[in-house]
């Protein structure tokens, strides 16, 4: 059966998440449920802990980790428990610059910690800070290859630097259907890339996108490889399976 994967989904955030987790287990989309803030993290993984295909990360997301500075002790306390991590990672876009100074130094905590645990796939925010995130990680030794850019919005060079430190690259629905989304993405080696919807924050028509409109994204990175659906889906799934790998736990 083909297996798909969305890699950044904010399933907390749906009105109706306990329907759209079942959804993802019927019809077997295995998601990552990225949290935004430590607190959310143990009591979302409690409500959704019998669906199979869903693992909640635990994250701080960069626009709220300044003004969340005490969420990192409860952060690091939880992240023994955590394979998945996200959503962390660094926002340099208008409305965050002021705050980056202090997004670096929660960052740079979380990275060395995840490196020192091992084993965890972490879910990447970069928008307006590609440069400082992948140095970041550059400078972290022992994260692995268990870490995956979302939406990212860099320069060519920033991507190829990231495929070097073994990073892979989450694709969502946006950049299939942007000119400078296709053209990053056909830059991308083909064996870097996974699935993400990045819903609610997504919509497809009028709709927040769901988990299972990975498909669609998958039958438009097919289109870009001209590649049949099912070839893309093999390739993808493939990715998938060698990030998990890449990570294993201690
Ligand atoms: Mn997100």
């Amino acid at each position: 059966m083909a297996m798909f994967a969305d890699t950044h989904c904010h399933l907390d955030l749906y009105p109706d998440m306990l329907a759209v987790a079942h959804q993802c287990e019927t019809r077997a989309i295995r998601t990552i449920a990225v949290t935004n803030l430590p607190s959310t993290w143990e009591k979302f993984s409690k409500r959704v802990a019998e669906y199979q295909c869903i693992r909640v990360a635990l994250g701080i997301h960069p626009q709220l980790a300044a003004e969340n500075s005490r969420e990192l002790n409860l952060f690091l306390r939880l992240l023994p428990k955590a394979r998945y991590v996200g959503e962390i990672g660094l926002d340099g876009s208008r409305e965050a610059v002021k705050s980056l100074p202090q997004q670096k130094k929660i960052f740079e905590v979380i990275l060395r910690s995840c490196a020192e645990q091992q084993g965890k796939i972490l879910t990447i925010h970069s928008r307006g800070a590609a440069k400082d995130v992948i140095e970041m990680i550059e400078l972290c030794h022992g994260l692995g290859n268990g870490v995956v850019l979302h939406w990212f919005t860099g320069s060519a060079k920033q991507m190829f630097r990231a495929v070097e430190l073994g990073c892979y690259f989450s694709i969502n629905s946006q950049m299939v259907a942007s000119q400078s989304g296709i053209k990053m993405i056909s830059q991308i080696p083909a064996n870097r890339i996974v699935t993400e919807t990045d819903g609610p924050f997504i919509s497809i028509g009028r709709e927040p996108a769901k988990p299972w409109h990975v498909v669609d994204i998958v039958t438009g990175l097919g289109k870009l490889w001209q590649i049949n659906s099912q070839q893309a889906n093999e390739r993808v799934a493939e990715n998938f399976k060698r990030l998990l790998e890449s990570a294993p736990t201690k």
